[in-house]
């Protein structure tokens, strides 16, 4: 693989850097759910975010983890081999759905399953390196990208969420309560007692539907006095 260079600091210049916003890829919780969360339940049916090779580059440029220049040229070589896409989308899932099993675990605190979590540390060992170049006040730090881009940046998404459930606060972490939704959140609340991803929809819906159920117990079980009367 080609390795890239590209300095985190802007440089002043048209050069082909300058278009290259600051970046060091680094993944942050909320990013690592939100990867997690591409596998949603809409109405309790699963439903797909990275539907396809390309969707899936997009995904991953739109957050950060791929340069442009990286996207395009994989684009393209998807474009030409579906199957290449086809292998690269597989593995991108995989990963997601093993970050999703150590993920449960932790909220539902059990080990996780020993292949989800072979599969998360085999995606965590892509190298990733940082060195400091000269800059014109002085140094900046500047990163290099050995492997494969893909996997460079599932290593980061992996970390975010290793680095949450070993030291970060994992008793925040959270699946919401909503049975048809089910998705990973970071509870940030004072109280820590947030039971559903977002109370607007979720949290409303399942007030609408304990509404809805008092409302058909009330007109299936009449009270005593009514039956009788009947
Ligand atoms: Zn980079
Ligand atoms: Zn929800």
């Amino acid at each position: 693989m080609n390795e890239q260079r590209f300095p985190t600091t802007s440089a002043s210049d048209a050069s082909e850097h300058s278009r290259q916003a600051p970046h060091g890829h680094q993944a942050d919780l909320q990013d690592g759910l939100d990867f997690v969360n591409t596998l949603e339940l809409e109405r309790g049916d699963p439903v797909d975010r990275l539907a396809s090779p390309a969707t899936a580059l997009h995904w991953l440029r739109e957050h950060g983890f791929l340069h442009d220049q990286t996207m395009e040229r994989l684009a393209t070589q998807f474009a030409d081999d579906e199957e290449v896409g086809q292998r690269a989308l597989g593995r991108i899932r995989r990963v997601r759905g093993a970050m999703r099993e150590v993920l449960d675990a932790t909220v539902e605190r059990r080990p996780p399953d020993g292949q989800a979590l072979e599969r998360v540390n085999r995606a965590l060992r892509t190298p990733y390196t940082y060195e400091l170049v000269p800059a014109p006040d002085g140094v900046s730090l500047d990163h290099r990208h050995d492997g494969d881009p893909i996997d460079g940046a599932l290593a980061r998404l992996a970390e975010s969420v290793a680095r949450e459930v070993s030291q970060g606060e994992p008793e925040r972490l959270r699946i919401c309560a909503n049975e048809e939704c089910r998705w990973v959140f970071n509870d940030t609340s004072p109280t820590g007692r947030r039971k559903w991803c977002d109370m607007s929809t979720c949290g409303n819906r399942a007030k609408a539907a304990r509404h809805r159920e008092r409302r058909k117990s009330e007109t299936a079980d009449p009270p005593d006095g009514v039956a009788a009367a009947g």
